[in-house]
């Protein structure tokens, strides 16, 4: 027989074991979101090429080799998103959102890149991103950083490094990129092609290089910082003395560029020893030019996103597997009668515990029994043709030395109530 078909390498399904963990990390982001006073945007997975390459960078590594690009039938140019802010952003301007006001969104989705597919790189992956616009002072680069702090704390995740940096004006940055230019053109022969290539076309892309025979030679390059002017540094002296004061570590690193060429100032990455060679959990920074590269007005803007696959992957390591919720109720149906009586009587139950989680079961009497036990439901309930044409049903308690008992269909509801605590509390369990 020929292999059934299979997903595209580098994109996973999310199988039912996995989901509890990720309704649960989603739940928590709402949760928190919500509590800082921020929107749920929903953006299309698929824009104008343009948008990318005007945002992200012509000389970056997405747009150069990573983008899901086509021609669609009209023969626009378009491409599957490989990030969210760009989009975001895009509809800010598109709307007038930041129009004489200020902005904080946020959104989740996959994103699309062409990488080598590997552990903790996948070529659809999960983003979460948070981004704020119109606000120029570090107080909102330091809420979004506290923002992240916080939901590490939720999800009972200990260990990341923040790691924080500045990238200053475009023209402090093009100062520093003349003499990083001077140092690196002393060292081109040692430079692999794709760096011989950016010396030319985007220098500082250089110091972003995965490639550890040129991390010497990048150790000693000159830094950013050494070329800010007094705004710049005020921006990030103010930045610091805010998370020393909400008591947030950090660490202080000068080779800090990120893969994109948007930002401005403030740049930081949340990053993790548990993952092996992919440890950035979390990245973002500042974008203050970039509504003008877009053909909007100026708004400064900031945000960052998190790499769900990856926190998920950090959240096992740390804190362990997340377990699906259990079953309250079996519904044996025996025959076809009780299975027409039986899914009337299931939506009846649902509507009256709408915590409840039940399932119908169908099948010789045999396999409903052994579902029944295998299923960790704390009650089987049993409509039989005795229980139908008396009315009633047989309730069988699976987790508890409790002898079984017949009760009218019309107080199973109370029966059930008794003997699951949870359903009665007001909220209910729901998703934990
Ligand atoms: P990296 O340096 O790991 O390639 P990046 O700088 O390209 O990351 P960003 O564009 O800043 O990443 O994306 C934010 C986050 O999204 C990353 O920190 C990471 O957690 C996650 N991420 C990025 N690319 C991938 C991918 N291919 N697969 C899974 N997660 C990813
Ligand atoms: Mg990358």
């Amino acid at each position: 027989m020929a292999q059934p078909l299979q997903a595209i390498r580098g994109m996973h399904d999310v199988l039912p074991a996995q989901t509890p963990a990720w309704q649960r990390l989603e739940a928590a982001v709402r949760q928190l979101v919500q509590a800082y006073s921020y929107a749920e945007i929903r953006l299309p997975l698929v824009e104008s090429t343009t948008l990318f390459e005007r945002s992200i960078g012509a000389a970056t590594d997405i747009v150069e080799k990573e983008m899901y690009t086509f021609t669609d039938r009209n023969g626009d140019r378009l491409t599957l998103r490989p990030e969210g802010t760009a989009s975001c952003l895009r509809a800010v301007l598109q709307h007038g959102l930041a129009h004489n006001q200020t902005q904080r969104l946020w959104y989740q989705g996959p994103m699309f890149r062409h990488e080598r597919p590997q552990q903790g790189r996948y070529r659809q992956f999960q983003q979460i991103g948070v981004e704020a616009y119109g606000l120029p002072g570090p107080a909102i680069d330091a809420e979004l950083i506290l923002l992240s702090a916080h939901l590490w704390r939720r999800l009972g995740i200990r260990g990341l490094t923040l790691q924080l940096n500045t990238l200053g004006t475009p023209s402090e940055r093009a100062r520093y990129r003349e003499q990083l230019v001077v140092y690196l053109t002393q060292y081109a022969d040692q430079l692999d092609a794709d760096s011989q290539r950016r010396l030319q076309t985007n220098p500082l892309r250089i110091l972003d290089s995965k490639n550890p025979a040129l991390a010497d030679l990048i150790a000693a390059a000159p830094v950013l910082t050494d070329y800010l002017e007094e705004a710049s540094q005020a921006h990030f002296a103010q930045l610091q003395a805010m998370l020393d004061a909400a008591g947030v570590a950090y660490v202080l690193n000068p080779r800090l560029v990120r893969g994109l060429d948007y930002y401005t100032r403030t740049v930081f990455e949340w990053t993790t020893d548990v993952l092996g060679a992919q440890g950035t959990v979390c990245a973002g920074g500042r974008y203050d030019g970039l509504a003008r590269q877009l053909g909007g007005r100026d708004i400064p803007g900031i945000g960052f996103a998190i790499g769900v696959e990856r926190i998920l992957a950090v959240q096992a390591a740390l804190v362990g597997t997340v377990q699906s919720p259990e079953l309250h109720v079996c519904l044996l149906m025996l025959g076809a009668e009780a299975e027409i009586a039986g899914l009337a009587l299931s939506e009846r139950l649902r509507a009256a515990l709408p915590q409840m989680r039940l399932q119908t079961l169908v099948g010789s009497v045999k396999s409903q029994f052994r579902q029944a036990d295998r299923s960790g439901a704390s009650l089987a309930c049993i409509l039989g043709s005795d229980e139908l044409a008396a009315g009633t049903v047989t309730v069988k308690y699976l987790r508890e030395e409790r002898a079984q008992v017949t009760v009218a269909q019309d107080q199973l509801t109370d029966v059930i109530r008794d003997a699951v605590p949870d359903l009665s509390e007001k909220n209910g369990s729901g998703v934990r």
